[in-house]
């Protein structure tokens, strides 16, 4: 083949140019994964919390701003999770629309405050990839239907997880769906598929427990007969290590709550996340 041919069939076959492509903005790992499925090939994605990283508390870089301001679509959880944001958004001058992937869903109450931990039930998940197709599709109304096919056949995958982790939770004898928690992240989980979650501390990351809190809580273990305690990923392991030493509740592994692992951990993908937790919570509840 001529040369000529042979670079023109390649220019052809070529990936889109980053021009072409949507620069969408999510503000963690989460919904970075959720938009990856929905706008592949076709969206520039940038997460400014990545996988490992602690969203609530998440110190912005000089760098965010510019991420931010060269957005095209900004997308964000809402409900109070990115308290970091608003100053962030200010600085970066940023002018694409901030699009909350909750709206829509009824916010669990956690003291005054809403919880944001939404993503824990699979069919508020449904509702973010909704939210997300919608927001790429009214940014570039060109490739409104690639969006919606690749949400489509999301959905469906969404779908057959949530009758998954309904069936395996199923399993669980009724009397020992009950763990504890390191923070209050798992309310809609718990809604959703009737698995009580006791947490020691408060629904931010940010807070400490008191010597109190701790007695109180070694106290409700052992009243209730908590079978299992779970570590999360992004907190401190000795809480719950000294609440299972003195109470005799086995440890359950870890739970993901609020971050994807890197492609080499146990929760690359939301999809990967829920079933890594799910099958912690029934192995550690099982009689
Ligand atoms: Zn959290």
């Amino acid at each position: 083949m001529q040369l000529w041919l042979c670079l023109a069939l390649a220019m052809l076959a070529s990936p889109l140019q980053a021009a072409d492509r949507l620069n969408v903005v999510a503000s963690f790992s989460v919904l970075g994964d959720f938009v990856r499925n929905v706008g592949g090939e076709r969206v520039n994605l940038t997460v400014l919390v990545g996988p490992g990283s602690d969203v609530h508390v998440y110190a912005p870089t000089p760098s965010d701003a510019k991420t931010i301001a060269a957005a095209q679509v900004l997308i964000i959880n809402g409900l109070g999770l990115e308290g970091w944001l608003p100053r962030l958004l200010q600085s970066s001058g940023g002018k694409a629309p901030t699009i909350a992937a909750t709206a829509g869903i009824a916010a669990l109450k956690a003291g005054s405050d809403s919880d944001p931990h939404a993503w824990q039930s699979v069919a508020n998940a449904r509702v973010y990839v909704a939210n997300i197709r919608d927001a790429l599709a009214s940014a570039a109304p060109a490739d409104a239907g690639f969006f919606r096919d690749r949400a489509e056949r999301y959905l469906a995958e969404l779908d057959a997880l949530d009758r998954e982790v309904r069936e395996a939770i199923g399993t669980i004898p009724s009397e020992r769906r009950k763990v504890i928690s390191t923070h209050d992240a798992f309310g809609y989980f718990a809604v959703a598929y009737g698995i009580a979650f006791i947490a020691p501390l408060g629904v931010s990351t940010e807070t400490e427990p008191s010597a109190r809190d701790i007695a109180r809580i070694i106290g409700q273990v052992m009243g209730a007969r908590i079978p299992a305690v779970f570590l999360e990923s992004l907190s401190d392991d000795r809480l719950v290590g000294r609440i299972a030493a003195e109470t005799g509740a086995k440890i359950g592994g870890t739970l993901f709550s609020d971050s994807l692992t890197d492609e080499k951990g146990d929760a690359p993908t939301y999809l990967a996340m829920v079933r890594h937790n799910v099958k912690a919570l029934t192995s550690a509840l099982a009689r």
